[in-house]
């Protein structure tokens, strides 16, 4: 069965806000369509979560819900991907279960998909960031440095909050990989995506589950996933050793030469080593040149995608 719009809402320890979002959401839809259904994806919480879901689930009977529980913690990342295997929408939201992003904006992104058939996907970002100064520097760095290195171009401040067309649904559902970044996966699928600005609430109840460690980690998976930079860095750092030894053992040799007095041992010693260090980088750059193309490949990841496809009656 076909529906209008799917709502993706993973959750982790969310006893205290999962029936206030179902509320929320179904106010929210009220004068949209009825032809929806939300999926809750209960991420191995380890609290009330699993038997609120029950309830929502046995006592709304007149709501279309899906509710898919892991065998534990897998990741917000993992909790999307189920979502969307399940997702029966032609348009699919994913959205926090913590209130702190309206289920209104969700109409809105619905609507915007209604007004215009080029637009394939709505990402929502933050107008402005409740967070702390140091977290959004950080942020903001982080963005700035993985589209400087990488081939995608990742909105700054965009949340995975946004409302997407079936047709990227599938394509998303098409990039098997198991680290995923999903915020790198939106971008790397292309589509037309626009972007609206949303103000984040504060959260309901509970507590954030991304510590700084945590939010380290996620980056660093990002940047993994999205740029084999890394394993090129001994090749570079080995091609400057190298040169900064040939410069060295010039200039050793110089002093050798026109000073007979001046003790040259320790510097061609220097020089040598150096040389030595930059042959090793550059052997593991090579290796490391390798590797990336293994982790490319191993991916899986389809080498276009196509949007549309015009074309005359093949069986003619
Ligand atoms: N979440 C999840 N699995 C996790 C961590 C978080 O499904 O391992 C869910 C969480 O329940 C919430 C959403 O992802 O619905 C965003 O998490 P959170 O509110 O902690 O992140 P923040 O809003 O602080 O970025
Ligand atoms: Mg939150």
């Amino acid at each position: 069965m076909k529906l209008k719009h799917s709502l993706v809402v993973p959750c982790y320890n969310e006893e205290g806000n999962v029936e206030k979002f179902f509320e929320a959401a179904k106010k929210a839809m009220l004068g949209y369509t009825d032809s929806y259904e939300i999926i809750f994806v209960n991420d191995g919480s380890r609290d009330k979560t699993p038997e609120r879901l029950r309830k929502i689930f046995s006592e709304n009977k007149d709501v279309k819900i899906k509710v898919i529980s892991f065998s534990r913690n897998f990741g917000k990342e993992a909790a999307i991907y189920a979502g969307f295997t399940r997702a029966a929408g032609e348009y699919v939201t994913v959205i926090d279960a913590d209130l702190q992003q309206d289920p209104v904006y969700a109409v809105q992104m619905g609507r915007i998909l209604d007004g215009d058939p080029d637009c394939d996907m709505v990402a929502a970002y933050q107008r402005e960031r409740k967070e702390s100064k140091l977290l959004t520097f950080l942020k903001k760095s982080f963005y700035k440095t993985v589209n400087k290195v990488t081939e995608v171009d990742f909105i700054s401040d965009a949340s995975d909050f946004r409302t997407m067309r079936r047709s990227v649904v599938e394509t998303v559902l098409a990039l098997p990989e198991y680290h995923r970044f999903s915020k790198g996966i939106f971008s790397w699928v292309g589509y037309n995506t626009t972007a609206i600005p949303y103000d984040v609430k504060q959260r309901e109840s509970g507590e954030t589950k991304w510590s700084l460690a945590k939010l380290f980690r996620y980056a660093l998976d990002g940047i993994i996933a999205y740029t084999d930079m890394p394993l090129k860095l001994p090749a570079y750092s080995g091609v400057f050793l190298i040169i900064l030894s040939l410069l060295l053992f010039f200039g050793v040799l110089l002093a050798d030469i026109i000073r007979p007095l001046f003790d040259a041992s320790v510097g061609y010693l220097a020089c040598l080593m150096l040389f030595g260090f930059g042959l090793t980088g550059i052997f593991l750059g090579i290796l490391g040149f390798y590797t990336g193309k293994i982790h490319t490949q191993v991916k899986d990841r389809p080498i276009f995608i196509a949007k549309e496809i015009l074309t005359y009656d093949e069986e003619d």
